[in-house]
């Protein structure tokens, strides 16, 4: 029969990699908490309006990459491209800026995007995002970031870049519009399709272009931050001087509009040389009106959203070896020693000792025939002759060495020695 296939772009994360995996949600998770953000579980699926008002109706996501669907009555639905708009409906929906703020969330999941696949690229992909309500200060800003920094930095990735960018108030971006549209205007001609029409609807996003004529034609564009007012260019400066403080290296980039319509002030992206294309790992910035949009009250916030696949391409490989690791493999064989086997393994496993058998084996020869197999670090032998003696013996898997230990009273034994792993 026709096999049938998962979805393109869409990848299974098989046991091979899902070490790596953990090591990075642990990670994210660890620093999370550390920095006193709590985790926040949103849907997968949401109303299609939520992303159409939040992210911004001419924006790449909404205008082509969303997974959305009509509900069996016809509701437009549609699987969430990131985690922003959710958590902000969330916070709106449950009223929770009746309680004290400021709030921290994170959150780790999937999110989806029709996207061309390629490597970095999915269309089912994961991210790991914080978002910080109720504080305008800028060292809510500086802390968003700096976890960003540490995390990444936690987990060894090489070559990283953070780029620093800020977008104003609205207010600076409308007085700015008409002096890069008048810039723009005389060398439209330079200027690839999109571009030309995204003049129209979203200028500013004409200088985050990756078509190098684009790129060349704007290299002498205005800059956004050169037309900042003394509020904006004030926190901007605060968040500058805190990054230096804190030890996070940074390089300003006036080219960095982020691809979603809700940021303002504070704008970053990092990223890494390692990744060909696809480079950004992780981006951010402040969406100060983001709560209001959604029908919420006025509250400040800032965060920012990573990568997980890109994380993972770029984690050394020596981060995860033995985390698969199982430790004891109990052989067990003969009529006894198979009884005694299989109360012995439950035994570990309620101790929190990792351990396997496979059942099909019925000798010793087969038994440690699979224990090799298996990268278990010990074999515990157990067959009629050990049963005879209420004793198992103890086989490092590696070195070959053997010690005879008590059967009653092993578990204990062996979790007051467990090696940490
Ligand atoms: P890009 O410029 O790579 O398209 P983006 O600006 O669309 O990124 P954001 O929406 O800010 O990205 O998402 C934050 C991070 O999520 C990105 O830096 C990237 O690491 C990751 N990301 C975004 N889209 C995808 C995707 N389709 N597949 C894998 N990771 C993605
Ligand atoms: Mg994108």
């Amino acid at each position: 029969m026709d096999m049938i296939k998962g979805i393109k772009g869409v990848k299974d994360i098989l046991p091979e990699e899902t070490p790596r995996w953990r090591l990075i949600e642990d990670a994210a998770r660890r620093w999370s908490l550390c920095y006193g953000y709590q985790e926040i579980r949103i849907p997968i699926f949401e109303l299609t309006a939520l992303f159409a008002r939040s992210i911004g109706a001419a924006t790449d996501i909404v205008e082509k990459e969303m997974y959305t669907f009509p509900d069996r009555d016809g509701t437009s639905l549609t699987l969430r491209p990131e985690g922003t708009a959710g958590t902000v409906r969330a916070f709106i929906e449950h009223n929770r800026a009746a309680n004290p703020l400021p709030q921290k969330y994170f959150y780790i999941g999937p999110m989806f995007r029709h996207e061309r696949p390629q490597a970095g690229r999915l269309r089912q992909f994961h991210q790991f995002g914080v978002e910080s309500f109720g504080t305008s200060d800028p060292r809510a800003d500086i802390e968003v970031i700096a976890l960003l920094w540490r995390l990444l930095s936690d987990l060894a990735l090489p070559d990283l870049t953070l780029e620093m960018n800020s977008l104003g108030s609205s207010g600076d971006r409308a007085a700015y519009k008409p002096i890069l549209l008048a810039f723009l205007s005389q060398r439209e001609s330079h200027l690839c399709a999109n571009c030309r029409r995204r003049m129209e609807t979203n200028p500013l996003r004409v200088l985050d272009c990756k078509v190098p004529e684009c790129r060349a034609a704007t290299e002498e564009a205005p800059q956004l931050t050169n037309h900042l007012s003394p509020e904006a260019r004030l926190h901007f400066d605060h968040v500058l001087a805190g990054l230096t403080a804190v030890g996070v290296p940074y390089r300003l980039n006036p080219r960095l509009v982020r691809g979603l319509d809700y940021y303002c002030l504070t704008s970053f992206e990092i990223t890494s040389t390692h990744l060909g294309a696809q480079n950004a790992v992780g981006a951010g910035g402040r969406y100060d009106g983001l709560v209001e949009t959604l029908g919420g009250p006025s509250v400040p916030a800032v965060g920012f959203a990573v990568g997980l696949e890109r994380v993972s391409l770029m984690l050394p490989e020596s981060s995860s070896s033995l985390l698969n690791e199982c430790l004891y493999y109990v052989a067990a064989f003969g009529e006894n020693g198979t009884r005694l086997g299989l109360v012995l393994l439950d035994e570990f496993r309620r101790i929190g000792l990792s351990s396997l058998c496979d059942y099909r084996a019925t000798t010793l020869k087969a038994h440690l025939r699979q224990a090799d197999r298996s990268q278990c670090r010990y074999a515990i032998l157990l067959g009629d002759d050990e049963a005879a003696r209420g004793s198992v013996i103890l086989r490092n898997l590696e070195s070959k060495a053997q010690e005879e230990l008590p059967l009653a009273g092993l578990s204990s034994l062996l979790k007051s020695r467990k090696p940490s792993q």
